[in-house]
């Protein structure tokens, strides 16, 4: 290749030279999220584009890890988890989904929701197999699908026509994508980007077709107590039929604004699990030994924390929303998460990439384009996602700075 200038006289006789970078890599782009905190330190800008809180963790899960590395828990925990760790896990999952879990032989501790979702595709997925991706879409799972040698297979949610509507999809467009090829379907519910919180009816409606198809449900349910309006989580393990079809993937960092620690899980019956532990351990061997006995006493907080998280994160996004609408954004109003999709038309920019790189450098506010959750570019290149998870002073800030965006309609 042209682009590696020989460096040895050694070399001189290799006629064409080897690229070294695996075809897998060269099939998808880097994280446009991670750029975009990146380009946000570069240019002084309010970050709402990566999904971090700027406040701190709870006191009390912040001692608990300095506690377990004073008391000198600083080696590999069990590969798969700390037991502390798995047993809390198993009793939320009692409390909260209703299901009775092993752990001992069901649950996987990651480094983070992203590698138990990386782990399972690569546990599950044969190449030529098919996963089922609702789009738009966490950007992750589109290079997971590929890096585990599946087709990912997209079926579209539309954004609600009406103000305070929810994302749907066509019934028919999602039967269509399940065929015999189909080895899973990937769920995000409270969804990123749109923050969708898919009702029991769709979910049923997907469990049907897991069954038909034989088809695993792989649901990433990181956003699962951030909620709004009264909206309900549904986990499809709860569902009939899905006990031994679902891996379930959740982790602290959401719940416990901790997105730092890296401490994630992944649920399934024993012959996944087995694999997932599998790939899991040659991938990463263990999740942070110490944070793991601090997820154990997060997992331990009183009902209360849950309804104070929700409540906040409420605030937070009805400070946020009325800011991006005074600014011209049309947005859409999430039931769970802590995102916003807007739509940029009225500011008048040949695509979303574009309005991104006017925001950050010209107002000082970060966000992700639109295009970065679809496949293909330009079906979001009229939406952009904010991130709510920080402190009213941020919002404010934000706000202050959105206040000076033009508008089309905008007269001189
Ligand atoms: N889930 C968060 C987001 O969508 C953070 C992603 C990441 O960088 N791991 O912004």
């Amino acid at each position: 290749m042209s682009d590696r200038l020989p460096s040895h006289p050694a070399e001189a006789h290799i006629p064409h030279r080897k690229h070294f970078l695996s075809d897998r890599v060269e099939h998808f782009t880097e994280s446009v999220i991670r750029e975009m905190t990146r380009q946000a330190m570069l240019h002084g800008a309010v970050n709402l584009a990566q999904g971090f809180p700027d406040f701190p963790a709870p006191a009390e899960i912040k001692q608990a890890a300095q506690q377990a590395v004073a008391a000198d828990v600083n080696q590999y925990a069990i590969t798969w988890g700390a037991k502390n760790l798995r047993n809390a896990i198993a009793r939320q999952m009692g409390v909260w989904q209703g299901i009775e879990v092993d752990p001992e032989k069901e649950i996987t501790v990651c480094c983070g929701s992203t590698e138990a979702m990386i782990s399972t595709l690569l546990a599950v997925c044969n190449p030529g197999d098919e996963v089922v991706i609702f789009e738009p879409f966490y950007e992750n799972y589109g290079p997971d699908s590929v890096l585990s040698g599946a087709k990912p297979k997209f079926v579209k949610l539309r954004p609600p026509q009406e103000e305070n509507g929810t994302w749907t999809f066509d019934e028919k467009e999602l039967c269509r994508a399940f065929d015999k090829h189909t080895k899973a379907i990937i769920l995000n519910t409270p969804n990123n980007p749109t923050g969708k919180v898919f009702t029991r009816e769709e979910l049923e409606l997907i469990r049907d077709l897991c069954l038909e198809f034989d088809v695993l449900a792989i649901t990433d349910e990181i956003y699962e107590h951030i909620l709004y309006d009264g909206t309900e989580h549904i986990a499809m393990v709860s569902l009939a039929g899905m006990r031994d079809r679902t891996v379930t993937i959740n982790g602290m960092s959401k719940t416990y604004s901790v997105t730092g620690w890296r401490v994630g899980w992944a649920v399934a019956a024993e012959k996944i699990t087995n694999a997932i532990r599998k790939v899991h351990d040659f991938l990463t061997v263990g999740a942070p030994a110490p944070l793991q006995e601090a997820g154990a006493a997060a997992l331990s907080l009183p009902p209360a924390y849950y309804v104070h998280l929700a409540e906040r994160y409420r605030e937070r996004r009805d400070h946020l929303m009325p800011a991006l609408t005074a600014a011209g954004f049309r947005c859409f109003q999430p039931q769970g998460a802590y995102y916003v999709m807007a739509d940029i038309s009225a500011f008048g920019f040949d695509d979303d990439v574009a309005f991104a790189r006017h925001l950050v450098q010209k107002i000082g506010v970060a966000c992700v384009p639109g295009s970065s959750f679809y496949r293909h570019p330009r079906d979001g290149a009229k939406q952009v996602r904010f991130a709510f998870c920080k402190t009213p002073a941020t919002l404010d800030e934000a706000a202050r700075r959105l206040a000076k965006l033009r508008r089309l309609s905008d007269s001189g």
